[in-house]
């Protein structure tokens, strides 16, 4: 099996085109398109905290998801029924990453979203690990895990997979009178 640490001397594109799995092409093709993939691998915390500082200032639970890359079980997270109108912020930083307008209901169990509130707000970034070709979804302010996106989103599009516990919501209202 191929660790991450073996990929990162190389080009993720380089990987990428020398593997053919339909699915996995048809991501990465339609994220070459939006150029939101990056061509080369970004591993910088901008906020430069060490992993000590995070178990500290996230939750055992948070932690795992955000730092360790796990994943939180489907039908179990607080947003994925979830449909009020607002924005969805990195559980770990704040930062924006998705748009309730954006949000749909998949079935998958997980919140899904067919776009990020701006390509600059996430960094997507090969995963292989279980044996499979995905791309993960990280918080480009913080580097934090948020979940992965697969091609079988609305019209032929994108669908963002994203871990409740990565999230924090604010309501529309609560913008406005913050500004
Ligand atoms: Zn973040």
């Amino acid at each position: 099996m191929i660790s991450i640490k073996q990929v990162k001397k190389h080009s993720p594109l380089e990987y990428l085109y020398a593997n053919t799995a339909h699915n996995f092409n048809n991501v990465f093709r339609i994220l070459c398109e939006r150029q939101t993939v990056k061509d080369s691998m970004k591993n910088d915390d901008t906020l430069n905290k060490n992993e000590e500082q995070w178990k500290q200032e996230l939750t055992t639970e948070q932690y795992t998801v955000l730092r360790e890359c796990e994943t939180e079980p489907p039908f179990t997270g607080k947003y994925y029924k979830y449909d009020k109108k607002g924005t969805y912020h990195c559980a770990a930083c704040d930062a924006k990453l998705f748009n309730s307008d954006t949000k749909y209901d998949s079935g998958s169990g997980w919140p899904s979203f067919y776009e990020a509130i701006d390509k600059e707000a996430i960094i997507e970034e090969l995963d292989t690990s279980f044996d499979m070709r995905r791309i993960k979804l990280k918080c480009a302010e913080c580097n934090s895990h948020l979940g992965h996106v697969f091609p079988d989103g609305p019209n032929g599009g994108l669908r963002y997979c994203v871990n409740s516990i990565s999230l924090d919501f604010i309501k529309q209202e609560s913008e406005k009178e913050n500004k």
